[in-house]
Order: structure tokens, then C-alpha cells, then sequence
């Protein structure tokens, strides 16, 4: 018997066993895979802050917070480079602009580049381009390790768990971890432990380079991007590049709502990589080591479900963090553990809470 058995050792469940670790709980995390393995090996470790929703921000800032505050080892590789979100035109420097003033008047550092000082900060992106946003405390880190070094107080159990209850989680072998607190952090799996969970899967490719150490210094992202990413039903690609401590080159990304294969799509590589070589002319020259997909898990609103499953007494969901599970992982668990614990969440939890649908415990 532990005190809280976390489905899902990804990102997200990881960073809940760091949460309930920290209030002093013991935690077990089952896993039918390896630690990391799921979406979270296939992602992209961008930590950023963003402003889609007043929801989103709140989680996002407070979450990027955390991970600048925490003591993380070397094999975490983060990298506090900030973002750019380049704009390739006028009407994208009028998102910059509005971009700016969002984050401003909510103390959030940022500073707009013109033409000639984004060629200065990244001299291999194409000239021409109209300018860029820098948000300094964007940063990137290496989520597969992070996740390993995020699970080292919680006991590693490997087991498929087919039941969650308040006093534990039904395994597959027809064993029980038996526990005071259960929490559901099964990612794109997460619907068939808790019914009426509305998490699909959102493809994304991704190709990671030899190393060129330089050859990109921020995280950098298309505001094309922002049109891209949320709205559309459709395949989509963005120019999304990121610099690692290692000196590789991480390139991505494309998205495809429902698509469930991992197998590599040449058709949507090309296009990503032809959208990444239309900002970095020298990007085709660089070594591609290797190519993966991940399954983003996605919600109707873009927006996590993190809260008590409504009917359950303690029984907790963690998952369907879309994009941004890296980095809103460390809010989410800082909620978790206040929730598990009694104490006042440290930002309103209601906008993520699952009775915004209609959930079931099964
Ligand atoms: C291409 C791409 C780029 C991305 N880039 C970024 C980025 O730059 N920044 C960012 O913040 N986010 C990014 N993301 C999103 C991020 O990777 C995900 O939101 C995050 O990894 C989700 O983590 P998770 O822990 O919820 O899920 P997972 O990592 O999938 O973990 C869930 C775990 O649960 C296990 N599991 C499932 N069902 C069961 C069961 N019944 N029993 C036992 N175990 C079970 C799985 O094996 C898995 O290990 C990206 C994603 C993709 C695909």
C-alpha cells in the first residue's frame, strides 16, 4: 500500500509522483511501457508560455515558473534560450504587437525585433523576414531524461491498469496497487480508464539533425503557427526549430487530428521539412539522424483535464495536454498535489476541471 498510484509514467504522471512526493506521500507509478516511452519520447521539449486562452496562460506561465526554479541535473539539458516567434509580414508584426502587449500587462517579459535585429539574433534564418517577439523565459530541455529523473522517488511498477478506483488501481494480471489517492496521467490512453474523457490523437513528425552547434540559437517558431496549430481540423505543418544543448538541430512539426499509426508519412515529413528549409535555406544541408512521430493528446478545447473524477472520492485525471504537456506538466502536478492534499490550488483549477464535460467513472 502507497499513499498515490500514478497511471502513466510520462511527462505528466512524472512530474505528479515529483508533486505528491514533495507533501510527503508515498507514490507508485505503473507503466505499460517504459518511463517517457509514450508521447512524451516523442515530443519536443519546448517550455513556453502561451496565450491562446487566459486558461492556457495561467497554466503555462505558472508552469514555466516552476521549471526555472527547479534544481535539475545536468542530463535534463535545459537550455534557457527564450523563444522567437517570427513573423514573416505585416500581419504577422500586428500578432507580435498584440502578442506583447498580452504578456506585458501580465508582467511577462518581451521585446520586439525588426528585420535587421532578428537576422542579427539568427543570421541562418532567411532574410527578409518582417521581425520576431523574444520571450526570454521560454526555454528547452531533454523531456525523456527529465522524466527518469522526475520518477527517482516514486516506486516503477510494470503493469497495464484496466480499473481505477479511490482505494487503488486494477491491474491486467488481475493484481491491485492499493492506494488512498489514484490519478489517471495515461495520456492519449487516459479515455479507457475514466469514460467520457474527449482525447484524441494529433500526429506530429519530428527529425532531429547531427550537431551544428549555432546554426539556431532560440526556439524558434512561425506565428503562422498560431493559425495553424488550434484551429484547424486539417493536416497542417510549422516552421518549429530548436536549438539543443548537444548542438543537434530539432525540427519540426506537423499535425494530423485522429491519425493513430506512428509510422513515418513521407508526404508529411517533405512538407515539414520544406516549410522549415522556406525559413532556414541552409536547414537541407544538415544531417537528419533520425525521424519519429508522437500522438499529441488532444482535447475539443485545447485545454488539459485536471481535477477529482466527478462521483470519485479520490480519484484524479491528469492528462490531454495537447502540445504543451512538457511544459504545463509541472503546474499540473502542483495542482494535483493541492487537490490530493486539501490545500488551495495556487491558480484556479476550475477551467481544467472535468465537469466542464460530461466525465464518468468506469
Ligand atoms: C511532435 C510533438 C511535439 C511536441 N512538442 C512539445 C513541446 O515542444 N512542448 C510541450 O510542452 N509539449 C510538446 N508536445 C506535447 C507533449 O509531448 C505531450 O503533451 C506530453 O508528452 C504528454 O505527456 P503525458 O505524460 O500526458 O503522456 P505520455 O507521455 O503518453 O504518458 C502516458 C503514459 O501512460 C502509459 N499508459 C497509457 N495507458 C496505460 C494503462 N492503461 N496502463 C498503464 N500505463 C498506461 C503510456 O504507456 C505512457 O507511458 C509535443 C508532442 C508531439 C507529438
Amino acid at each position: 500500500m502507497t499513499d498515490a498510484v500514478i497511471v502513466g509514467a510520462g511527462i505528466v504522471g512524472a512530474a505528479c509522483a515529483d508533486a505528491l512526493a514533495d507533501e510527503g506521500l508515498s507514490v507508485t507509478v505503473v507503466d505499460s511501457g517504459i518511463p517517457g516511452g509514450g508521447t512524451t519520447a516523442g515530443g519536443m521539449g519546448h517550455l513556453t508560455v502561451m496565450d491562446d486562452s487566459e486558461a492556457q496562460f495561467a497554466l503555462t506561465r505558472y508552469s514555466v515558473d516552476l521549471w526555472r526554479s527547479m534544481d535539475l541535473p545536468p542530463r535534463a539539458e535545459f537550455l534557457p534560450c527564450g523563444t522567437l516567434w517570427v513573423a514573416a509580414d505585416d500581419e504577422e508584426m500586428a500578432e507580435v504587437r498584440r502578442k506583447q502587449a498580452f504578456l506585458s500587462s501580465r508582467v511577462v517579459a518581451s521585446e520586439v525585433l525588426d528585420s535587421r535585429a532578428l537576422a542579427e539574433a539568427e543570421p541562418n534564418l532567411r532574410r527578409g523576414l518582417a521581425g520576431a517577439l523574444f520571450v526570454p523565459c521560454d526555454a528547452i530541455l531533454y523531456q525523456p531524461l527529465t522524466t527518469r529523473h522526475l520518477l527517482r522517488r516514486a516506486k516503477f511498477v510494470s503493469g497495464e491498469a484496466i480499473r481505477l478506483r479511490d482505494d487503488g488501481v486494477d491491474l491486467r494480471d488481475g493484481s491491485r496497487l492499493s492506494a488512498a489517492v489514484t490519478v489517471n496521467a495515461a495520456g492519449v490512453g487516459a479515455p479507457k480508464l475514466t469514460a467520457g474523457l474527449d482525447i484524441q490523437p494529433r500526429k506530429g513528425h519530428l527529425l532531429i539533425t547531427d550537431r551544428y552547434p549555432g546554426f539556431v540559437r532560440h526556439a524558434l517558431v512561425e506565428l503562422g503557427y498560431l493559425k495553424n496549430a488550434h484551429a484547424s481540423r486539417a493536416d497542417s505543418v510549422a516552421f518549429n526549430v530548436q536549438p539543443r544543448v548537444t548542438g543537434q538541430v530539432l525540427i519540426g512539426s506537423s499535425r494530423q487530428l485522429g491519425a493513430t499509426s506512428p509510422d513515418i508519412e513521407p508526404r508529411m515529413l517533405g512538407w515539414m521539412l520544406q516549410r522549415a528549409a522556406s525559413y532556414l535555406p541552409d536547414a537541407p544541408r544538415l544531417n537528419g539522424i533520425r525521424t519519429w512521430t508522437g500522438l499529441r493528446p488532444c482535447t475539443p478545447d485545447n485545454l488539459p483535464y485536471i481535477g477529482l473524477v466527478p462521483g470519485t472520492r479520490s480519484t484524479y485525471v491528469a492528462a490531454g495536454h495537447e502540445g504543451l504537456g512538457i511544459t504545463s506538466a509541472t503546474g499540473t502536478a502542483k495542482l494535483i498535489a493541492s487537490l490530493a492534499t486539501g490545500r488551495k490550488p495556487p491558480i484556479p483549477v476550475e477551467p481544467y476541471a472535468l465537469s466542464r464535460e460530461m466525465v464518468e467513472h468506469v
